[in-house]
């Protein structure tokens, strides 16, 4: 054990339905505009030739039922639900084909956004940082391993605050498939177990305040939950 300065911080983890030892977090992407209804939204045609990414850091991980303080620097707090993929094997240049191999598991995932900084920056071709990459942001429900689900499709994912339904697609709407973003991801990075990536966001975004309580689910994955708490 190498001697550090200062205690490094904890790997995080995330549970995984089935198995006592947790599946650690890795590097975090995400996906954006996958869905047609949601570029229309956000204004913007969606790229069908490939797709493209942002980054989240480890750090920005939140486990599912928490608690997050409004954050900083927003006034426009918006929840975008997604399906999420945990990689289990190394994939680098790999073909949709092979891609599958690499997928240990699915969860749902809520990839917060301080929407007024992410729209500034886009305005003024700046990076997405400080929009996306929010602590606390990367929110995760507990794994399914990808063996224990039926093929990806015709299943609903849905988000509601308060109770109340904001977002509601099918997987089957996904513009860039599952294998298709592991396998162009893999032309840029040697994906790695623990590296987990977002596949984007149906329509329906929308912001939260202080004291909202968002769940979400995908037919056959564990339900997740996020209670927005007062600013710090
Ligand atoms: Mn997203």
């Amino acid at each position: 054990m190498a001697d550090y300065i200062f205690e490094p911080p904890d790997v995080p983890g995330i549970p995984v339905k089935g198995e006592s030892a947790l599946y650690p977090v890795g590097r975090i992407f995400c996906v954006g505009r996958n869905y047609a209804a949601h570029a229309a939204e956000m204004g913007v045609e969606v790229d069908r030739e490939a797709p493209f990414y942002f980054t989240k850091s480890p750090s920005a991980f939140l486990f599912s039922g928490g608690t997050l303080p409004y954050p900083p620097g927003t006034e426009n707090f918006h929840h975008e639900m997604e399906l999420a993929l945990a990689i289990g094997a190394p994939a680098f240049r790999v073909t949709p084909d092979e891609a599958a191999g690499a997928i240990y598991a699915y969860g749902c995932a809520l990839d917060m956004t301080r929407r007024d900084l992410q729209l500034k920056a886009r305005e003024r071709q700046r990076p997405w940082d400080l929009g996306k990459d929010v602590e606390g942001s990367a929110v995760f429900a507990a794994l399914t391993k990808a063996g224990e689900i039926p093929a990806l499709g015709p299943q609903r994912i849905h988000l509601e605050v308060n109770g109340e339904v904001k977002q509601d697609a099918t997987l089957d709407q996904l513009i860039h498939s599952v294998p298709e973003i592991v396998a162009d991801l893999s032309k840029f990075y040697h994906l790695r177990p623990g590296d987990l990536i977002m596949t984007g966001t149906p329509a329906g975004v929308g912001p939260v305040v202080a004291g909202d309580r968002i769940t979400g689910g995908i037919d056959g994955l564990a339900d997740i939950a996020l209670s927005i708490g007062e600013p710090e």
